[in-house]
């Protein structure tokens, strides 16, 4: 942790501290997009002030950013701002949080201890749970496991030093497993790549014959898709939308302010949406994060919210894409203009799973206990 006083302080010090580096990786991002090239030198930045130690739990040395429900909102202004600067820096931040605060609430102690003794020496963790057409599987060997099978949608592939991956054991239980890389494994580029979020270098990886030690399984079966664990934690990549989309509408004002057409009365009917959907997203944002991040309190109530959330950012997100669109024209279809780049970066991010379960489940939820009955 830093020299400051305080948690908090040492929070608002790492937000201080990364807001140049953000910016930065604004000015960056239009040429890895083209280049199709892994943020590298933005992720570096980020890690030397501390942004991969933060989500370590403050009695281990840490912040407790994405693993502690006191951070709540520290961990939802920290996405919000790596989400403004760049979607894919975002994806992988929040693929980090994801798998350290796995380990943390999963693991054993000898798990902990060394996932949070990495993430504070600057391991990248990722999170890679979604299977190829052949499902990752593991069996026992002498003295550990061997893996079998491919993980698709790497992000960070190739980056990352440690990932936290879903695996079919030979009881045909899905465990939670935590890898140390370059063991073997192969790093595909995707077979045809994604049309967004291009320098979160996600791609294809695959294990065959790749072995570790056996303390390299984590949690009951079925650990990773444990409710409310599973779904609330869905807040994060809103989180990282909400801020993505904020860019979006900054870049479609600032554009319009510079062409002089800001004041035309049907572009500010526009911009007007667009500033409301902006700030629906921050709001909903802030109003999942403590459900969130604390779901086990309440885990129905926490997972319906979180599920509002997740699709109420996105019709914000989809409708500002379109609004946008319409405001400045061909222009949002210019490859040189960021806003086209933004644009793509946000719906492809947006494609999170499940969509249509997570508002019938909300929608359910809500039926049975009307949100009317009270703030809380
Ligand atoms: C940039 C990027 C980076 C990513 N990085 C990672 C990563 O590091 N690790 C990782 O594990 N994954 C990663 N992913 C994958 C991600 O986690 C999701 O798996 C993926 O985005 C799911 O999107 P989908 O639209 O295919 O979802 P789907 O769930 O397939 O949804 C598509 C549509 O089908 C509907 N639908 C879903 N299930 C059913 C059903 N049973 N019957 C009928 N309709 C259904 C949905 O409601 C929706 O309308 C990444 C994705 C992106 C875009």
């Amino acid at each position: 942790m830093d020299a400051a006083d305080t948690v908090e302080e040492a929070v608002a010090a790492l937000l201080t501290r990364m807001a140049p580096l953000l910016a930065a990786s604004r000015d960056h991002a239009q040429k890895l997009d083209a280049e199709g090239v892994f943020a590298s030198d933005d992720l570096a930045a980020l890690t030397r002030a501390g942004i991969l130690a933060a989500a370590v739990p403050t009695l281990m040395g840490g912040l407790g950013i994405g693993t502690e429900p006191a951070r709540a909102v520290a961990t939802a202004e920290l996405l919000h701002s790596v989400g403004s600067g760049s979607i894919a820096l975002g994806r992988i931040i929040e693929g980090h949080i994801n798998a350290v605060r796995l380990v943390i609430r999963n693991g054993n102690e000898a798990q902990r201890v060394a996932t949070a003794e990495d993430a504070r020496a600057g391991h990248l963790h990722a999170l890679w749970v979604t299977d190829g057409p052949e499902a990752l599987r593991y069996i026992h060997i002498a003295n550990g496991i061997e893996l079998s099978g491919e993980k698709l949608f790497c992000s960070a592939a190739g980056h990352a030093t440690r990932a936290v991956v879903t695996a079919m054991g030979p009881d045909g239980e899905r465990r939670l497993l935590l890898l140390t890389m370059r063991q073997g494994e192969e790093i595909h580029h995707l077979p045809a790549g994604l049309q967004g979020v291009r320098s979160a270098g996600t791609g294809r990886v695959v294990f065959n014959g790749v072995r570790h030690g056996s303390a390299t399984i984590f949690g009951a079966p079925g650990a990773y898709l444990r409710e409310p664990e599973f779904s609330a934690g869905a807040w994060r990549a809103s989180a990282v939308t909400a801020g993505a989309l904020s860019a979006l509408v900054d870049a479609a004002r600032a554009e319009l302010v510079s062409r002089n057409r800001a004041a035309n009365p049907e572009q500010r009917q526009r911009l007007g949406r667009m500033y409301i959907n902006a700030e629906t997203a921050r709001l909903w944002t802030l109003g999942a994060c403590s459900f969130g991040e604390d779901a086990d309190a309440k885990a129905e109530r926490a997972t319906a919210m979180v599920n509002l959330a997740r699709i109420a950012i996105e019709a914000a997100c989809m409708d500002t894409i379109q609004l946008v669109q319409r405001s400045l024209g061909l222009s949002a279809f210019v490859q040189a203009n960021p806003v086209e780049r933004m644009c793509r970066d946000l719906a492809t991010y947006l494609r999170q799973p499940a969509p249509d379960e997570a508002l019938s489940e909300a929608a359910a939820y809500f039926t049975d206990h009307p949100l009317i009955a009270g703030w809380d």
